[in-house]
């Protein structure tokens, strides 16, 4: 346990939340609105005015991939290109900084804070807009070459469903059926328009059959992915959050159930569990990286 204080910096579209931590505990978090006009320009200056006094060091989650040696490559929800953000954040601040992907930074906390908490190796999927994925491996955050390790989301599971378009281009990807967009999207294919996706998973877990059966296909497909996910990576857990996890248990058992019908038989007994970290897993994930 570090005594010195660290910066844990979650930066999204809408807002920036900051933490300062001491060794890992949380002593206080803020947040300062997102200005993504002017390419995002004034962004991490923002951030750095927002800082009460120096630290030890700091860490940035961005929403976008992050290079092995620190270069982020496009954010779009902030209007970044390829850049550094954490060189101008220590010119302005005079404190080190490290940057990685936000959703390796959940995985990262959930792995040592949260859901997954005493376990070396877990997948942490991340349920919302879109899903992502972070990878801890034998107690190590998993980046890879271009810095796009865990892209779950962009895992093919029907090459041939012209009606689930991606945002990446292609079709068929797992985040067009298992994101809150995509439960939508599969409500809307059965006929149910005018829910959003906490309705629609309310709903199922009311009993509800034409919203049950969305739900089936979503967690179907989503349990399949994982299994495919867990037969190259072997984690102990798979840890759930983003808001679609907010579906809580009635989520988590379908997912279990599908996963445990797909999976590579050496894989059973994979648990798949919930996040318990809510909206902090970036900052206190970022706060472990700069510690690292
Ligand atoms: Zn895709």
């Amino acid at each position: 346990m570090k005594a010195e204080r660290y910066y844990g910096i979650d930066v999204g579209g809408t807002s920036v939340k900051i933490g300062l931590f001491q060794g890992e505990t949380l002593l206080e978090k803020w947040s300062v609105t997102t200005d993504t006009s002017d390419g995002g320009k004034n962004i991490v200056r923002d951030i750095v005015k927002s800082l009460p006094g120096p630290a030890a060091g700091a860490a940035m989650a961005v929403p976008g991939a992050v290079l092995p040696d620190g270069t982020v490559n496009r954010c779009v929800n902030l209007g970044w290109g390829v850049c550094r953000p954490t060189d101008e954040f220590t010119a302005l601040s005079g404190i080190p900084c490290r940057v990685l992907n936000d959703a390796n930074a959940a995985a990262l906390a959930e792995q040592r804070l949260g859901g997954g908490k005493g376990r070396r190796s877990i997948v942490m999927v991340t349920l919302g807009t879109g899903v992502g994925a972070g990878v801890v491996l034998d107690g190590r955050l998993l980046v890879g070459a271009r810095g796009t390790a865990g892209e779950l989301g962009h895992m093919c599971m029907d090459p041939l469903d012209s009606a689930a378009a991606c945002t990446c281009g292609h079709v068929g990807c797992l985040e067009t059926y298992a994101s809150a967009t995509g439960i939508v999207r599969l409500a809307a294919q059965a006929g149910v328009t005018g829910l959003d996706c906490k309705q629609i998973l309310d709903g199922a877990a009311a009993g509800d059959a034409a919203l049950e059966a969305v739900a089936d296909r979503a967690c179907d497909l989503l349990g399949r992915g994982i299994a495919s996910c867990c037969a190259l990576l072997d984690p102990e857990a798979v840890v759930l959050g983003g808001g679609v996890a907010q579906a809580g248990e009635y989520l988590r058992k379908k997912v279990q159930d599908a996963f445990d019908r797909y999976a590579f038989h050496a894989c059973l007994g994979t648990e798949v569990l919930l996040a318990t970290l809510g909206s902090d897993a970036g900052i206190c994930g970022a706060a472990l990286y700069a510690m690292d």
